[in-house]
């Protein structure tokens, strides 16, 4: 029986439920297609560094299935008529896919299995693309959970102990493939540009091979990698994370093998602080279930803020402001290095995305869902469920907010995450010559000493758009007073 493998996210052949599914039920006569959907195309918040990453990828995939005897099959338009059209030209009977659990893919995808199913075609839907898949994990009331630190340990009980959540479903060594009907056509893998996506922005390399390599070198490297995980997350001046998020967002690696890599780095050791180590960076793939489980629960967080107390918030409507918050002209250093690191590599340390959200929705007052889109245009791992999650937990309107009042000083984060300025110096050169004592508030540089390093305010770097301490005062009386309100308005 002749099976089509729909890729979406999970362009990989290692450890792939789908494709070992269609393995399995037709003895390697696998038709792999990835269709280019014009209404994700179109869609406002995809940008060119997600469009790179998904077309290298695939070219990439294509490459090692024609080494495993078979191609990519790529068509264009609407998923359910492609799928359909492409069963009837290689008489398949069977569609395999995993799932995706963001709104407009699970309507499309229902809306692909009627229309497969109507022409006799089996459909397998399989939970590939997170650990615990959005209702794996249930609260005690029986509901879904909406506090992390509740999930996480349930997630982390079962990823601990319970080895089937964490198996490997394949090896891509083993995937053997029978040649394709040279009848069905495919167009070529396009270029990002081809498709009107001009990459403007040097982002980690994409594929496969790429993410493993990625993952190797995070788990063995001694000083920075996962070992010393718990110590080094937060600095923005240590390569200290994995930066594996791309390639989690587009499954170019399977989560099941980044939790695998964890788990034997653990269970290799008794060192209580490796153990710790391996269990802070688990946490950090339970976030990502969380966060995608609530979006699957509760899919109007795209659109407005989870509790009802930030439905009718009064955010400014500031163009200058934003205009400078995106350009990294903010005068606040650590704030600017961070969204010129956005601009340039679309990736940004995770504390940098905490300090550069809370500056936006709380010191600027502008509304999370402007920087929650232009995040999705720029990142390459830009993914709807845990961007929009992040930002509200940011803007204190998720399910599991930060404390309202915790507002981040930009030039206290920065010294402490940034100590020696390394990751400013790295993003803003114009302020490369200023001592460290400086660097992170360049305006209490004094005039004589601003002098003898040529640097001017204004004429080389702007002064701050706002005074972060009384910008504090204004969020702080605005979130207290949108507080005071009658409860069922919260
Ligand atoms: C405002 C804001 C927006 C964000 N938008 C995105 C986004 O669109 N896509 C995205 O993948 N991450 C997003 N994050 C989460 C986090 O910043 C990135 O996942 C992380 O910085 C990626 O770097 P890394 O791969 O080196 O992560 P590591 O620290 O090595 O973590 C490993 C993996 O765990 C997951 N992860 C880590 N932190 C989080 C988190 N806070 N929430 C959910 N999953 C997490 C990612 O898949 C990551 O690759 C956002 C965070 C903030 C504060």
């Amino acid at each position: 029986m002749t099976a089509i493998w729909w890729l979406r996210r999970d362009l990989r052949l290692d450890d792939n439920l789908a494709l070992a599914t269609a393995l399995r039920a037709s003895q390697g006569a696998v038709v792999p297609v990835f269709v280019l959907d014009p209404q994700i195309l179109a869609a406002p918040d995809v940008g060119a560094a997600r469009v790179h990453f998904v077309m290298e990828s695939l070219r990439e995939l294509d490459r090692r299935l024609r080494e495993c005897g078979a191609r990519l099959i790529v068509r264009r338009g609407q998923p359910a008529q492609e799928l359909v059209r492409l069963a009837r030209e290689s008489g398949a009977r069977l569609l395999c896919f995993n799932q995706d659990y963001e709104p407009y893919a699970r309507q499309r995808d229902r809306a692909v299995t009627a229309a497969l199913q109507a022409e006799g075609v089996h459909v397998v839907a399989c939970h590939d693309r997170l650990i615990a898949a959005p209702d794996a994990l249930r609260s005690a009331q029986g509901g879904p959970f909406t506090v992390y630190t509740a999930y996480r340990r349930h997630w982390l009980e079962r990823v601990l102990h319970d080895p089937s959540w964490t198996a490997r479903h394949n090896r891509a060594g083993d995937v053997h493939l029978r040649p394709i009907d040279p009848a069905l056509a495919s167009l070529p893998i396009p270029t990002a540009a081809e498709l009107g996506f001009a990459l403007q922005q040097t982002i980690v390399p994409p594929g496969e091979e790429a993410a493993q390599r990625l993952l190797r070198s995070f788990t063995q490297r001694e000083a920075t990698g996962l070992r010393r995980y718990h110590r080094n997350r937060n600095r923005l001046d240590i390569e200290g994370t994995s930066r594996l998020a791309a390639h989690l967002r587009h499954g170019t690696l399977s989560p099941r093998a980044a939790a695998r890599a964890a788990l034997a780095l653990r269970a290799r050791s008794e060192d209580a602080e490796l153990r710790h180590a391996c269990e802070a960076w688990l946490g950090e793939l339970a976030w990502r279930d969380f966060y995608t489980a609530v979006l699957y629960h509760h899919p109007q967080v795209l659109e407005r803020p989870y509790r009802a107390l930030f439905h009718d918030f009064p955010y400014r409507d500031a163009p200058d402001d934003w205009r400078a918050w995106q350009t990294g002209q903010t005068g606040y250093p650590i704030v600017d290095a961070a969204m010129r690191q956005l601009n340039q590599e679309g990736f940004m340390h995770n504390r940098a995305r905490m300090i550069v959200a809370s500056f936006l929705c709380k010191d600027l007052l502008i509304d999370y869902r402007q920087g929650e889109r232009y995040f999705l245009q720029q990142l390459a791992c830009g993914d709807a469920a845990v961007n929009n999650g992040n930002w509200q937990w940011v803007a204190g309107s998720s399910s599991d907010p930060q404390p309202y009042f915790r507002i981040f000083n930009p030039v206290t984060q920065g010294r402490t995450y940034d100590p020696n300025g390394v990751y400013i110096r790295r993003y803003l050169p114009e302020l490369a010559a200023l001592p460290d004592a400086y660097l992170h508030a360049p305006w209490e540089l004094p005039e004589r000493e601003a002098q003898r390093l040529g640097l001017r305010l204004e004429r080389d770097y702007p002064r701050p758009i706002v005074d972060h301490a009384a910008a504090r005062e204004r969020a702080l009386r605005v979130l207290r007073a949108q507080r005071a309100r009658p409860h069922d308005q919260q």
